[in-house]
């Protein structure tokens, strides 16, 4: 981050700046004429700086800390007192931060829930020791009166904690990155969230008086409606409008309550943090999760190609053959003298449709096995079943299954991953044929309800075991011997994934009959209805 030239001069100078700023708006409440005050950003900087950049760069921390110092507070007598106190702190912290980089695993990307809570176990250790340092060293200066020692040490030791656990995360998380675009949706709703932390801040101070904070748990249903809703850089962003309205009002207060301010504090900005961890964390194990479900989908479509592919080469053969036999027939009859044309191009007719017969079966196929790549397009269901059915056909004859289709009449647009919701269709359907050893019926039928479309298929087959019926959608639940039991879960997951749901709709001696939706995309209404 701090470069070498004018660039890490100009970053230093921009340091060393925001420091003594955010120094001098803390500098409130402060105990004794030192630094210690009941919220300490400070070291939330200086912290963060130390992990971008590295922690070799805490003499940048140190001349911060003289420089705000010299700005801030006249410097108390004698002079080496203030020197030391800064250069230990920033020593202390540079530590932490090298514990942070190179013991503990912390990513100063900052999205997991355990860099949260190294971050904040660094924060507590790291200044309960600075504190020790800094509080000693201004007793030892005869500055801070020996009596005053357990005070000033818990107030700096909260003051630094709050500090670091708002303005490092804040810092981290938000750094010179592209910022993300937000749309008006996010923006209506995190300008809501501002307005009732504005309405708590108003409740706890104005209504509730500052006796004792009676109000003070108000202050908890925005923030943790920032963090649910927006993971972790909600709950940072929240915490830090949090603070500073705290402390703009609090700097109006009496300064006889401090410390239970300060817990208070505390234990907000903490407890929205982990939980804004929480939900980042969720966030990313669902994606991965699903990211996960979708290798293992093509990974079975890849299975169920290779087990047609048999079947389709042959069928594949025909139409080949045909296109063969019409070919040579229109060179005989080109050859005859006088050449026979129209018969000729009416041969040639025939072979061009034989071989768009065979395309229309290789494309299926590869549109089937898809690239992996997620991609919604806009579809007719029935075209999407009868695009399935051409698929399945030839294994259903081998296996004696007769296909039948009832449709609604009108369009049914549906705007979907084709290769998905195929997979779906496919997957229902050879179970049906798994069932059926002997042969029989699968049907499947389309029809609007409301503003979906629903798709039915079903089978004369024996039905669902009992085994399975109960646990029908969990992985690996299987009655095949070389079934995954993993058809249904992926049928479901990619289903739900479209806004639609799948069920088992019967199962009995006469056979299983299984259910899923689908929004239609109602182009007049511009969305998906
Ligand atoms: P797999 O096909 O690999 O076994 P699935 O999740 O697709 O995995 O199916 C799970 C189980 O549900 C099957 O093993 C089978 O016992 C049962 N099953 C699914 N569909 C039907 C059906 N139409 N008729 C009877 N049993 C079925």
């Amino acid at each position: 981050m701090i470069g070498g030239g004018w660039r890490g001069v100009l970053l230093a100078a921009a340091f060393i700046l925001a420091y003594v700023a955010l120094d001098r708006v803390s500098f409130i409440h402060s105990l004794s004429v030192v630094n210690i005050t009941p919220w300490n950003p400070p070291p939330g900087l200086g912290l963060a700086v130390l992990l971008l950049a590295g922690p070799r760069f805490f003499p940048l921390f140190f001349l911060a800390g003289v420089a705000a110092d010299l700005v801030v507070r006249s410097l108390p007598a004698p002079l080496w007192t203030p020197l030391a106190a800064d250069g230990l702190v920033a020593l202390i912290y540079a530590l932490g931060a090298h514990l942070l980089l190179r013991r503990c695993g912390f990513d100063p990307a900052f999205g997991r829930m355990r860099d949260v809570l190294w971050l904040l176990a660094v924060a507590v250790v790291g200044a309960a020791v600075a504190g020790l340092a800094y509080v000693g060293l201004y007793v030892a200066g005869g500055v801070v009166p020996p009596g005053l020692f357990a005070a000033a040490f818990a107030r700096y030791w909260i003051g630094d904690v709050i500090g670091i656990a708002v303005l490092t995360p804040a810092i981290l998380l938000f750094r010179l990155r592209r910022p993300v675009p937000v749309s008006a949706r996010v923006a209506v709703e995190a300008l809501a969230q501002g307005l009732l932390l504005a309405a708590a801040l108003w409740l706890v101070f104005g209504l509730g008086g500052s006796a004792n904070f009676q109000f003070f748990y108000l202050l908890f249903p925005p923030l943790i409606w920032a963090a649910t809703r927006f993971g972790l850089r909600g709950a940072v962003a929240g915490n830090m409008a949090a603070q500073l309205g705290l402390i703009l009002v609090f700097r109006a207060e009496d300064g006889a309550i401090v410390t239970t301010f300060q817990f208070l504090m505390l234990a907000l900005a903490t407890v929205t943090l982990v939980l804004g961890a929480a939900i980042t964390e969720r966030r990313r194990i669902q994606t991965a999760l699903h990211a996960r479900l979708e290798d293992l989908a093509q990974m079975s479509r890849l299975s169920t190609a290779g087990e047609m592919a048999a079947t389709l080469a042959h069928e594949l053969n025909q139409p080949l053959l045909a296109a063969i036999v019409f070919t040579r027939g229109a060179q005989r009859l080109l050859a005859a003298e006088p050449p026979d044309l129209s018969k000729a191009r009416g041969a040639l007719d025939r072979a061009v449709a034989e071989s768009q017969r065979a395309g229309d079966i290789v494309r299926r196929l590869r549109e089937f096995m898809g690239s992996g790549r997620a991609a919604r397009e806009t579809v007719d269901l029935a075209a999407l079943l009868s695009d399935v059915i051409a698929l399945a056909a030839p294994e259903g004859a081998r296996r004696g299954v007769r296909f039948v289709t009832q449709v609604d009449k009108g369009p049914m647009p549906v705007h979907v991953d084709k290769v998905q919701m195929s997979q779906v269709v496919l997957n229902l359907v050879r179970n049906g044929m798994d069932a059926m050893t002997g042969g029989g019926d699968i049907t499947l039928s389309a029809e609007r309800v409301g503003r979906e479309g629903r798709v039915e298929v079903s089978d004369t087959g024996p039905g669902l075991a009992d085994e399975v019926a109960g646990h029908l959608f969990e992985p690996f639940n299987t009655t095949k011997a070389a079934g995954m039991g993993l058809g249904l879960t992926i049928c479901r997951s990619f289903v739900e994934a479209h806004g639609g749901r799948l069920w088992l709709e019967r199962s009995g001696p006469s056979g299983a009959a299984f259910r899923f939706t689908v929004p239609l995309f109602e182009q007049e209404r511009g969305g998906e209805g």
